[in-house]
């Protein structure tokens, strides 16, 4: 077991573990209130449909299920689960536990941080990627029409709990685009190596992983500034997957994007060949598929539209070295001379 301290606006633990009794020791402290809301996606649900009930005898445990998928994401998603819980008479001494991916991690936080101006939220992540990434850090989010994470806010959890056996009925593609965050982390800092990423899903490399994000975030937890470093390959990775009409997995399209991001740091800052082509063979470590189906016209285009984009010039993470990432700002026209 690794336990991981988040010292953020609510400092709480990250417990990763494979033996689900740890959930007891390590979770149930927190639940105060007399009701738990666990809030799932038909898929978490089909796999481990009442798994965490029986640690909660002493409770009222009430199941909200969601359709799995982005499309959840969602202002109707949201007020149903809200009016659910005010249905179910839950107060604010409740609780909410986001089981699922980093869908239902971003919806139910929101709901637990809105819902009578915020309820205890404890995070489990079921996927990789929530594991690596989303269930720490605080951020929450539903979508709009117009975009993607356009309503959240930042509402710490009160404990997250990482079991990995909870991995084991992830389909392919779901664990590709979870190492494809991970990887991301391994060009931030050298703690994640090519050799503990290439033994596979461990406790250890999330550890490490999380040591990053927690760093960052303790360091800056809204964002101002240093928290951006943790969108490298980002950039350009939101823009291929939204060509792509979100058919491109979220993991396959940041090592895409970081692949891009190495080409313009290779120019920036004048990295040798040689250097460059040791640098990116952390990319090829899982088998992704580096290719890009999109001109740099097209991407450039689209990454206009991007969040991160301040008036004619967007925020890109690029790299010296392994372990030394850099933000820097940069105009569209140059950014496209570095990409082609
Ligand atoms: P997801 O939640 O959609 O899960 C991917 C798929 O795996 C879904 O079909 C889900 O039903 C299924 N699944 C989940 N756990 C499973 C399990 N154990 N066994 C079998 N199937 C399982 O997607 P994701 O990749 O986990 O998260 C992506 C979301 O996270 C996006 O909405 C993104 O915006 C958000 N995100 C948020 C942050 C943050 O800091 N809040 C960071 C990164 C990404
Ligand atoms: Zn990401």
């Amino acid at each position: 077991m690794y336990r991981l301290r988040v010292k953020a606006s609510r400092s709480y633990n990250v417990t990763i573990s494979d033996n689900l009794n740890d959930f007891v020791s390590e979770i149930k402290p927190f639940i105060k209130g007399e009701k738990v809301a666990i809030i799932s996606d038909n898929n978490v649900n089909s796999n481990y449909s009442g798994i965490l009930d029986g640690f909660f005898t002493d409770k009222k445990i009430y199941t909200y299920v969601v359709t799995a998928g982005e499309e959840s994401k969602s202002e109707k998603t949201y007020f149903k689960l809200i009016n659910s819980l005010s249905k179910d008479g839950f107060t604010r001494k409740d609780s909410v536990i986001a089981f699922g991916g980093g869908v239902i991690g971003d919806l139910a936080g929101f709901v637990a941080s809105t819902y009578m101006r915020g309820i205890t939220l404890i995070q489990v992540p079921t996927t990789i990627l929530s594991a690596v990434d989303s269930s720490v850090g605080g951020k929450t989010a539903i979508n709009l029409q117009s975009g993607k994470n356009l309503v959240g806010c930042f509402y710490q959890p009160y404990a997250v709990y990482i079991n990995t056996s909870f991995f084991k009925t992830l389909p392919e593609r779901e664990i590709k685009s979870g190492f494809g965050e991970i990887i991301k982390y391994a060009f931030l800092k050298k703690s994640v190596s090519y050799d503990l990423i290439k033994q596979g899903i461990s406790e250890k490399l999330i550890y490490e992983c999380l040591k990053i994000k927690r760093d960052i975030v303790q360091r800056d937890e809204k964002e101002s500034n240093l928290r951006a470093l943790l969108n490298f390959g980002h950039t350009v990775g939101h823009a291929i997957e939204s060509l792509s009409a979100y058919t491109v997995s979220h993991g396959e399209c940041v090592v895409k994007g970081m692949k891009y991001a190495l080409k313009l740091s290779k120019s920036l800052h004048k990295i040798s060949d040689e250097k460059y082509l040791k640098v990116q063979e952390l990319l090829s470590v899982c088998g992704h598929d580096e290719e890009c189906s999109y001109s740099v016209q097209d991407i450039v285009n689209k990454m206009a539209y991007d969040k991160k984009s301040d008036g004619r010039k967007v925020s890109f993470v690029s790299i010296k070295d392994i372990g030394k990432p850099e933000i820097v700002k940069l105009d569209y026209k140059t950014i496209e001379n570095y990409l082609k």
